[in-house]
């Protein structure tokens, strides 16, 4: 954020600041160290949001692994992680399943806090947190009643969060150079809106982004923190295998962009420590089953998996049910699987030797591949492929009674509605794009089209 800029079209134009919002936390420090046992994230025992189906359960990682294998820029590095569940009897989980992962900040970001809002020395120090005096107020759930100050932002505060306007007036108060201060007013004030909608909502700047930004600190309370900053919440991950299969272990892929997400960060810093050889603990919960499930009721009928990039998850536990469901049970008869699968370079295909495999098992029985950035791909996205195929989604869509699943992030989710809306459309005789709208719209509601969406 260019700071002149903001200052010299605001320049002698008064502002209209919110009112400085009344504190109603008070943190109460002892002379003490915290000592209480670090490995319980604290809000192991906190309301688990997100449709929790189970509590909260810190389990090892088994294995890991780097699923690719080039450091091509073009490539994201995918892990696989394994966790081992066999003392967590109420895991009870199907294919298509999810689970929350309780984040943890990284420590780094955690001491540029600390140092930013001069806490370091008091960080360890075991802290009671309280209502102020004569509050009506409630405490936010999600605060443990004793604590220390880096543990609680380690586990509790969302440090990437966008700062509200209240939040920007209250930091006001703990700068002291005149011009940073300005740019808070001017961004948080009724005359700044614009440029506040714009430089914070829009860029995506957070409350750690402005902590760097500004220079002048000078002593941010802790309350402030623990008022303004929200919960740090779980983050969900599909299931990638089958409880026919071993239901003694979770399986996940993930991706690590650049820069990665705070759970993604902390996974990658956790299959570090593993392969170190120091169990390594994740507080993980099952989240209830949704309608993105395929269990043997659905295996009957015909079906396409639509995915790209690590939108395969889910798919790799549908696909491993099928094959426990056809070795374990003769008389059940397995109706046609394909899958629809995009990544960037064929060369750097997750699931190859899987796909192989299933392919030869008899548990998928096509294949029809995209990758986006293989100049000579006849396929960019698994959309191409779709409408190569366009007759196999009439086929079980409309003359059949089969059924799709498609996953993957809100813009091919949604992409790839579109290039199975245009399918139909040729298929439906004298359709209008509202009754193709309407039949996907009906497929939706009778459980035949299921999309499972990510951000
Ligand atoms: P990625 O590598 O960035 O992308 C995978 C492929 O999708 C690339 O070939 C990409 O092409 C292509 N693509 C991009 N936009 C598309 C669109 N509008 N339509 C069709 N294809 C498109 O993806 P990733 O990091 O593996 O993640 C994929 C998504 O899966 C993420 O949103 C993730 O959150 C989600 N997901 C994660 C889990 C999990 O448990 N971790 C489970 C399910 C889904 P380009 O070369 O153009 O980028």
């Amino acid at each position: 954020m260019e700071m002149r800029d903001l200052i010299c079209k605001y320049e002698s134009k008064s502002l209209t600041l919110p009112t400085l919002p009344v504190g109603y936390i008070q943190v109460k420090s002892s002379v003490e160290e915290w000592t209480s046992d670090s490995s319980q994230h604290s809000q192991q025992n906190v309301l688990l949001p997100f449709a929790a189906e189970s509590k909260c359960h810190s389990v090892p990682i088994k294995s890991s692994r780097l699923l690719t294998t080039s450091s091509n820029q073009n490539v994201k590095p995918v892990y696989e992680l394994l966790f081992d569940v066999e003392q967590i009897k109420e895991f009870l989980f199907n294919p298509g399943d999810t689970i929350g992962i309780l984040p943890i900040n990284s420590d780094d970001e955690v001491t540029i806090v600390l140092e930013a809002a001069s806490l370091s020395e008091l960080s360890q120090l075991k802290i009671a947190i309280e209502l102020a005096a004569g509050s009506k107020k409630k405490l936010p759930n999600h605060l443990p009643q004793e604590t220390s100050i880096r543990k609680c932002l380690l586990e509790c505060l969302d440090l990437h969060a966008i700062p509200k306007k209240l939040f920007l007036r209250s930091l006001i108060e703990h700068l002291v150079d005149d011009e940073e201060r300005r740019v808070l007013a001017i961004l948080c004030s009724k005359e700044g809106a614009t440029d506040y909608s714009e430089r914070i909502l829009t860029a995506g700047v957070g409350f750690f982004d402005i902590l760097q930004m500004f220079k002048s600190w000078n002593q941010i309370p802790f309350q402030l923190l623990l008022e303004h900053l929200p919960r740090l919440l779980p983050r969900p991950y599909s299931i990638a295998n089958s409880p026919l299969q071993n239901q003694n272990i979770l399986k996940i892929w993930f991706s690590l962009a650049e820069p990665p997400g705070v759970t993604t960060k902390m996974l990658h810093d956790m299959i570090k420590r593993a392969n170190s050889g120091v169990t390594t603990m994740v507080p993980i919960y099952l989240r209830q089953s949704n309608a993105f499930s395929y269990t043997l009721n659905e295996m009957t009928d015909p079906v396409i998996f639509v995915a790209a990039g690590v939108g395969v998850s889910p798919f790799l536990g549908f696909l491993e049910h099928r094959e426990q469901v056809q070795k374990s049970d003769k008389e059940v008869r397995l109706a046609n699987a394909t899958m629809f699968y995009g990544c960037r370079q064929e060369s750097e295909s997750l699931c190859k030797d899987i796909f192989r495999h299933h392919l030869q098992a008899g548990s998928l029985s096509d294949l029809k591949e995209a990758f986006s950035r293989d100049v000579n791909s006849q396929h960019k996205y698994v959309q191409d492929q779709i409408q190569s195929n366009a007759n196999m989604f009439a086929e079980v869509l409309i003359r059949g009674k089969g059924r799709i699943y498609v996953c993957g992030s809100a813009n091919m989710v949604q992409d790839v509605r579109k290039s199975i809306q245009n399918c139909l459309a040729e298929h439906l005789d004298d359709s209008t794009t509202s009754d193709t709208i309407e039949s996907i719209q009906k497929l939706i509601r009778d459980k035949r089209y299921v999309e499972d969406t990510w951000i």
